[in-house]
């Protein structure tokens, strides 16, 4: 009798460690995410930083009224800035991406990219590719092969 009581006693002492060590590492993981997370963030923060300090502004200018005919095709950008939905006043510090052409007040893309938005509001394209970011996941995936 008293050795069924022992292994009862282990029995329940093992399930308590694990239910344990199970919420331990659950924990362990989602802080490990959170961390990473919020290095990717950070990462996207700074580079967002340097392309502001990399473009140079440009002045607005409404386009000639000859040209109604491009814009309303679809050419450049719209009048307005899509972040804050107010149209451009001439001679306004706008930015425009180096890679998709589209034009943003510079102060609403500075917020966009604080917000770790490393994207363009209108087309998604993405900005900017964290170099060492992508040879760190080449070199894992060949480490798996
Ligand atoms: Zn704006
Ligand atoms: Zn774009």
């Amino acid at each position: 009798m008293e050795e069924i009581g022992e292994l009862l006693m282990m029995a329940v002492w093992y399930f308590g460690l694990g239910l344990i060590y199970g919420s331990l590492a659950v924990m362990a993981i989602l802080l490990v995410s959170e961390v990473l997370g919020g290095i990717q963030r950070w990462r996207n923060k700074l580079a967002g930083e340097r392309l502001l300090d990399s473009v140079a502004d440009v002045p607005y200018h409404p386009l000639p009224p000859d040209n109604d005919a491009a814009a309303a095709a679809g050419e450049g950008s719209p009048p307005s800035c899509v972040i804050c939905i107010e149209e451009y006043e001439r001679g306004e510090r706008c930015f425009v991406m180096p890679g998709c052409a589209h034009m943003f007040h510079r102060e609403c893309m500075r917020k966009w990219l604080r917000q770790g938005n490393p994207t363009c509001p209108i087309c998604r394209a993405t900005l900017l590719v964290a170099p060492a970011l992508a040879e760190e996941r080449v070199s894992t995936a060949e480490d798996m092969v």
